[in-house]
């Protein structure tokens, strides 16, 4: 591999402060406690932020209460201005917000820069969109907000996840009440003061900080009137049982574990590209990551070979250096999930990484591919959440079909193949919210996103976005 100097992108861009309050009514405050959040890179912690107890979550939800008598009268036209407003904000400060996103959640540079923050801009702007034509979303001529959301999100895309909740959530004219994930409060407390900046009214948007309590008294609460949460599918069936009976409205994104199916005729080293791409793009930390390789037995070997090629030029370490590709795992919880499971994997499959060092500090896990994957081995099964890649081979469509769907999940999928009505014939029997054609992890607003079974329920993005957030 060619050596290149450390190309580090300056931190100096953002001004991380000692302490952080929560975000209600407009003003940052103190909360019940406090807790630290670290930089996965380097363990260093990086600031206090402020912990909400149920008597914090109860005036963040009265606020949005209050918010919501306003809010939701303002002709959609001027809702849309805001939120204009803030998208313009959002290109405005992209640096700081990528630099800090890299520094909170390990992610590199070069996606948080290029993946991330443009797609949380242009979240916010197809929304803005939206604010003044909700009569023409198929919803009927008039249709009405909900009221308050109790959103509670996780740390792989901090501020993506936070755009596909409050940009739909505010365009049909609700308010939110959102909260970030412990390991990853800091671009949303970021966010906050963006808030501040585009003269948001005060209680449009608030955001409490905290652990699972935080979000369990949020979801609970009982003005809020919609819940939206992404993260596991075990935390996801505890709200799914809580809310159930209440008059809440409720959408899930849960886990996921993709096949990404390989055909003969395939462009090889496009598609060992999208391999890449889909299983180590940020860590594999990734609800749609291509987990799972299902590839033609008659050119396994070739893919393999290649793979395993390409594995070894992956850079990991420093994730403000612009040419890693692979950076720190988010936290030490997640890295020993990460490890235990691969573990696991080796005692049932043959485990290679391509020989790469990792830095002393913080937390860090090899790209690894497992081969001799069988689809009842729990590698084959599991949400891994992590650079792990679970190779299988078929020999037949209907074979790869079935093996594709042979899981509790049904987030995403990819094909790879040069016909384009082999596509389509496999794309229709793929029980998945999302299939790729010929590429993987790509993300736009305009297209929904969502999925089957243990995946969750409800879709988020594009027009079908909005049905979450208005009373049809
Ligand atoms: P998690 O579900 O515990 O956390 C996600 C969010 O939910 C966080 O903000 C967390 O504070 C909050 N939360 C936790 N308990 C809650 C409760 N009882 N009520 C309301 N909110 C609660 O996920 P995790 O522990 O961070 O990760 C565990 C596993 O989940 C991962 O290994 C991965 O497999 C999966 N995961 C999936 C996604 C996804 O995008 N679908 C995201 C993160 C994690
Ligand atoms: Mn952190």
């Amino acid at each position: 591999m060619f050596e290149y100097a450390p190309a580090p992108e300056s931190a100096s861009i953002v001004d991380i402060k000692p302490s952080y309050g929560l975000f209600i009514d407009g003003q940052f405050v103190d909360g019940s406690g406090a807790f630290k959040t670290i930089n996965p890179a380097t363990e260093e912690p990086l600031a206090e932020v402020a912990l909400a107890d149920a008597g914090d979550v109860d005036k963040a939800v009265a606020a949005a209460r209050k918010a919501f008598k306003k809010w939701s009268k303002l002709p959609g036209k001027e809702r849309g201005k805001y939120l204009f407003r803030i998208a313009r904000i959002l290109q405005e400060r992209s640096r700081e917000l990528a630099v800090l996103e890299s520094i909170d959640n390990g992610k590199p540079i070069k996606e948080s820069r290029d993946v991330d923050l443009p797609l949380v801009a242009a979240h916010f702007f197809y929304y803005a969109g939206w604010a003044d034509k909700l009569g023409y979303a198929g919803f009927g001529p008039d249709p009405k907000p909900i009221g308050v959301a109790g959103q509670v999100i996780p740390w792989n895309f901090p501020l993506l996840m936070l755009a596909w909740k409050i940009a739909p959530a505010l365009a049909c004219g609700n308010t939110v009440v959102l909260k970030p994930a412990e390991t990853t409060p800091l671009t949303a407390l970021l966010f906050a003061e963006i808030c501040q900046q585009a003269d948001l009214p005060p209680g449009v948007v608030n955001i409490v900080t905290g652990a699972g309590e935080t979000g369990s008294a949020l979801v609970n609460h009982p003005g809020v009137d919609k819940v939206a949460f992404t993260g596991s599918t075990e935390v996801g069936r505890m709200i799914a049982r809580s809310v159930a009976g209440t008059n809440k409205k409720v959408t899930l994104e849960l886990g996921g574990k993709a096949a990404n199916i390989i055909f003969e005729d395939a462009p090889i080293d496009q598609a060992v590209e999208g391999i890449v791409n889909g299983i180590f793009f940020n860590q594999g930390h990734v609800c749609c990551a291509g987990s799972r390789l299902l590839v033609q037995e008659s050119v396994a070997e070739e893919v393999l070979d290649s793979l395993k090629r390409r594995m070894a030029t992956l850079r990991v370490g420093d994730p403000l250096d612009k040419n890693t590709d692979i950076g720190a795992i988010n936290s030490a919880e997640q890295l020993s999930r990460i490890r235990a499971l691969a573990e696991i994997g080796e005692s049932e499959a043959d485990r290679w990484s391509p020989p790469c060092e990792l830095p002393a500090k913080g937390f860090w896990f090899a790209p690894t591919v497992f081969t001799g994957v069988t689809q009842a081995h729990r590698i084959a099964q599991e949400e891994i959440f992590g650079p792990v890649l679970s190779v299988l081979t078929f020999r037949t469509p209907a074979e790869a079909v079935e093996k594709a769907n042979n899981t509790p999940y049904g987030l995403s999928a990819g094909v790879w193949t040069e016909k384009g009505s082999r596509i389509l014939k496999i794309a229709d029997k793929l029980r998945a919210g999302v299939v790729w054609a010929n590429t993987f992890n790509k993300f736009d607003p305009t297209s929904p996103f969502g999925g089957y079974k243990e995946s969750g329920y409800g879709r988020e993005g594009g027009r079908h976005g909005l049905e979450a957030y208005l009373n049809v």
